[in-house]
């Protein structure tokens, strides 16, 4: 859950991190291409304003500037050809005018103290004159009006020397802040948000398909680690290692409630022989059967039975009294005795036998859980002493 929680972060911060940059690279370029449309417009205004103004033919859409108060304004050469001067900002505004029929830009040249009342400054135009006036050299922004995207940038126009011949009665001097030229240009260059959050979305079901694939096999390898670890190979019964868990948690249980715990120790009555007589792999199929056994004459859910060594199982009764320990390990003795696996080297059954040591504590920590493990072993080996294939008790006396 952690890792697929991390991934799904990490395929969040992925999209957020490219939609910002395509943001960013989207606000880039727009500031570029507003940046030359201003360059542009303001090396053409140079050049007009260093000769002055130039002189072009009146026509239909070149009328004489009413705003231009110069000497000299309009000129006739001769019954057809009349001139008029044409400065800076008038040049600028036919400028903005082919470029807003061509390209659908539209340049404003404006000023806070404007000559020509259309150059009156929008309330944007005005808020960013001011700006430029404290110091700011340049705004671009995204703007919406209606359904068209635009791109708004404006720079301001200091005061050049040349611009002094007509602006200086405004009271301007060299490097003032004359007034700006706004640019606003049509954007059409979208985020591809869809496609984008699409991709992050594919990309990141074919990562948590892996994590979960990865996730289940790993779980898989874990459990069967785990079972490895808790059970014996040959016999699939309980090992030593859980044994050794369990009766800390029985005994500690025991103490607590004052209950009794039981221990019943057994190993198989002359197995060496058995290997030697009928072969390793018939004695590996022997301890099977064995186990099986033991396992289904145990008939409570808190009985435990596991593998202690080589030919030897070990049994934990919780909250069984002697009496009922030698009972179960009877019962297990005549089952296996049932079975009637052949042992003929075994005398005098000639027949596969255990032996049995009993043990039990009384839920009082007079004996330590090692001590009753002890206690079964040896009465295991009374038994073995006693002629095997029988059940013996620990007791102080024997
Ligand atoms: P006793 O009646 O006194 O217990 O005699 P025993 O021959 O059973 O005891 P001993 O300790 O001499 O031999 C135990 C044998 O159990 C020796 C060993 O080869 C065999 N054994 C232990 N583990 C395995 C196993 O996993 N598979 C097989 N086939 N034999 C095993
Ligand atoms: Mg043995
Ligand atoms: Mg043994």
């Amino acid at each position: 859950m952690l890792i697929i929680l991390a991934w799904v972060i990490l395929i969040a911060i992925s999209f957020l991190w490219n939609y910002t940059n395509a943001r960013k690279e989207q606000e880039r370029i727009a500031l570029h291409s507003a940046r030359s449309f201003f360059a542009h417009i303001v090396i053409t205004r140079l050049w007009n304003a260093r000769h002055g103004g130039l002189y072009a033919p009146v026509t239909g859409k070149m009328l004489p500037n009413p705003y231009l108060d110069v000497q000299m304004r309009d000129i006739e050469v001769n019954d057809e050809l009349k001139l008029t001067k044409v400065n800076p900002a008038y040049m600028t505004r036919q400028i903005s005018e082919i470029a807003m029929e061509q390209k659908g830009v539209q340049f404003h040249i404006t000023s806070l103290k404007p000559i020509r009342p259309q150059n009156k400054p929008t309330t944007r135009e005005k808020k960013f004159l001011k700006a430029f006036e404290k110091g700011i050299k340049e705004k671009g922004m995204f703007i919406k009006e209606g359904v068209k995207n635009s791109y708004f940038y404006m720079a301001p126009l200091k005061t050049k020397k040349s611009c002094l011949k007509c602006h200086a009665k405004q009271g301007y001097s060299e490097g003032d802040v004359r007034g700006g030229i706004s640019v606003t240009s049509p954007y059409v260059m979208k985020i591809p948000f869809f496609s984008l959050l699409l991709g992050h979305i594919g990309i990141g079901f074919v990562g948590l398909f892996g994590i979960i694939l990865a996730g289940r096999r790993l779980n898989k390898a874990y459990e069967t680690i785990k079972r490895q670890a808790a059970f014996d190979a040959l016999t699939k019964v309980p090992n030593r290692r859980s044994f050794s868990e369990r009766i800390l948690l029985e005994y500690k249980r025991s103490q607590r409630y004052q209950e009794p715990l039981s221990i019943i120790m057994c190993d198989v009555d002359n197995f060496k022989t058995y290997n030697d007589t009928y072969g390793h792999s018939s004695g590996d199929q022997c301890l099977i059967k064995i186990a099986q056994t033991i396992k289904t004459s145990l008939k409570r859910p808190g009985d435990f039975c596991a593998r202690y060594g080589g030919e030897e199982f070990v049994i934990l009764l919780p909250n069984a009294s002697l009496d009922g320990a030698m009972y179960v390990a009877e019962t297990i003795r005549s089952n296996i005795e049932k079975m009637g696996i052949l042992h003929k080297n075994s005398l005098p059954t000639q027949i596969v036998t255990l032996s049995f040591g009993v043990t039990t504590s009384e839920g009082t920590t007079l004996v330590s859980h090692e001590e009753l493990i002890k206690h079964a072993d040896m009465a295991l080996y009374k038994a073995k002493e006693n002629g095997r294939n029988q059940v013996q008790f620990f007791s102080e006396i024997a």
